[in-house]
C-alpha cells in the first residue's frame, strides 16, 4: 500500500497554489496582464546586481570542486562566521559561527528547529493568522500545533488567549514577524510581554520553552515600523531566516538557523541539526548559494516597490470601506472580507479576474490575503476593478 496520509493530502492541496495555477491558466485565455493575481508570495524584484556578479565571477574563477562540492553538513564555516558577524553588527548580538546552521530556506530552517527542541506529543504554539504550511511542517514532526486565535484589531498577540494555551506540554512557541499574511510586525511592547510571559512559564513548568522566530520578511520593513529583533529579548530564541525574500532568491533555497548564544545547549544545537539533516534529507544546502550570499549579507534587493504597492492598496481599500490593519512590512495585506464567508467573497472576486486568497487556512476565517509583489502599474489598474467588484456585489 502507498502512504495513505500523503495520498489524502491530494484532496487538500494548497489553496494558494491552486489559485495561482488558476491565475496562470486564466492568463493564457485573456492575457496575464488582465489577471490581477494577488495569490502567490513570489518576489517581483530581481536579486541585486552584486549577487549576480558574484555568482558569475565564482563560476568563472573559483575552483569547481569548491563551488559545486558538498557543503559540510552544518554549512560552510566561513559563511557561518560571516552570518554571525552580520547579525552581531545589525542587531547587537554575540553570535559565533558555531551558532549558525545553514539551511534550505526558512522551510528547511524551521524543519530543523522544530525537531531540535521538540519530540512527538509536545506542543508548539502558533498565533493566527499564520502561514498555512506550518500545519504540515509541524504535523510531520509528530508534535501538536496549538493555535492562539487572532487579535484582529491590530494583529499583535492576544495575551489572555496565549496564557490559556500555555501548559506543561508547551515546548516551543512559533512567531512570524513581520507576518505572513497580516503584514504586521510585533512591536517592542509585544515582544517584551511575550518574553516576560515565556520566562515566567519556564519557571512555573520547570523546563525550557523555546521561541522559534520565523523571519523571512525581516528586511521588508516599512517606514516608521517598530519591528525589534526578538532574540535580543529572550535567551531561548532560535531564529529561522531565509534569503528568499530579502535577496529575491526563493529558487536558490538558502537560509539559516541562528541560535541565541544564551539559549540552553546553544553550543550543541547546530551540531544536532547536522544530525537532524541526516534523518530528513534536507541536508547540505547549495555551496554556490552559501558562498554567494556570504558576499551580500548586509544588502537587499530594491524592496521599495512593496511599500509603494502597500500604500496604494491600503488607501484604496480603506476608501472602499474595508477594515484593514496597515502593514508594517512584507508584501501582504490582510483585509476583512465584505461578507462572513471569505471563500465566497474571493470566489465572487474571481469573476472580475481579481485573485484573492481566503484566509480560512491561515487560521483567520472572514479575512483574505493579497500578495502585492506585482508591478505597481498592475496594482493601479486593479483598483478600479476592485471598486467595480465591491460596488456591483456589495453596493459599496
Ligand atoms: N515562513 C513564512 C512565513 C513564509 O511566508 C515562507 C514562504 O513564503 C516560508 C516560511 C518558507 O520560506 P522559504 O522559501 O525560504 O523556505
Amino acid at each position: 500500500m502507498i502512504n495513505e496520509s500523503y495520498k489524502q493530502m491530494l484532496t487538500q492541496k494548497s489553496v494558494i497554489r491552486e489559485l495561482s495555477e488558476y491565475a496562470t491558466a486564466r492568463g493564457k485565455e485573456i492575457g496575464y496582464e488582465n489577471v490581477y493575481d494577488y495569490s502567490l508570495g513570489n518576489p517581483s524584484v530581481p536579486t541585486t546586481q552584486h549577487y549576480t556578479d558574484t555568482v558569475i565571477r565564482m563560476y568563472r574563477e573559483e575552483d569547481p570542486m569548491t563551488i559545486h562540492g558538498y557543503s559540510p553538513s552544518l554549512g560552510i564555516e566561513t559563511v557561518r562566521e560571516a552570518v554571525a558577524q552580520s547579525l552581531n553588527r545589525r542587531f547587537g548580538m554575540n553570535y559565533e559561527g558555531k551558532h549558525i546552521f545553514m539551511a534550505s530556506g526558512a522551510a528547511g530552517a524551521l524543519a530543523h528547529a522544530f525537531r531540535a527542541v521538540t519530540k512527538p506529543e509536545d506542543e508548539i504554539i502558533v498565533f493566527a493568522p499564520f502561514f498555512p504550511e506550518y500545519r504540515e511542517y509541524i504535523r510531520r514532526t509528530g508534535a501538536k500545533m496549538v493555535v492562539v486565535p487572532p487579535k484582529t484589531d491590530d494583529f499583535q498577540i492576544d495575551f489572555d488567549a496565549f496564557n490559556a494555551a500555555l501548559n506543561e506540554k508547551t515546548m516551543a512557541v512559533l512567531i512570524n514577524t513581520p507576518n505572513n499574511p497580516s503584514g504586521v510586525a510585533y512591536n517592542t511592547q509585544t515582544i517584551e510581554k511575550l518574553s516576560a510571559m515565556l520566562s515566567q512559564k519556564q519557571q512555573e513548568f520547570g523546563h525550557d520553552i523555546f521561541l522559534i522566530s520565523d523571519e523571512p520578511y525581516r528586511e521588508i520593513i516599512f517606514e516608521g515600523a517598530d519591528a525589534p529583533y526578538p532574540a535580543r529579548f529572550y535567551d531561548n530564541t532560535i531564529t529561522c531566516y531565509s534569503f528568499s525574500k530579502s535577496l529575491s532568491l526563493p529558487g536558490e533555497r538558502i537560509g539559516y538557523v541562528a541560535i541565541n548564544p544564551k539559549c540552553t545547549d546553544a553550543d550543541i544545537l547546530a551540531v544536532m541539526m547536522g544530525q537532524i539533516s541526516r534523518g530528513i534529507g534536507h541536508n547540505c544546502p547549495s555551496s554556490t548559494a552559501q558562498l554567494a550570499v556570504m558576499q551580500c549579507l548586509d544588502e537587499t534587493s530594491d524592496l521599495s516597490v512593496y511599500e509603494t504597492n502597500m500604500n496604494l492598496l491600503y488607501d484604496a481599500l480603506t476608501d472602499m470601506g474595508f477594515e484593514v490593519v496597515k502593514p508594517a512590512g512584507t508584501f501582504y495585506i490582510f483585509p476583512k472580507a465584505l461578507e462572513k464567508d471569505a471563500v465566497a467573497f474571493c470566489q465572487k472576486a474571481k469573476a472580475y479576474d481579481l485573485i484573492l486568497v481566503p484566509a480560512d487556512n491561515f487560521g483567520c476565517p472572514g479575512y483574505f490575503r493579497m500578495a502585492y509583489c506585482i508591478d505597481t502599474e498592475k496594482v493601479k489598474r486593479s483598483i478600479p476593478v476592485f471598486k467595480k467588484f465591491v460596488t456591483e456585489e456589495y453596493g459599496k
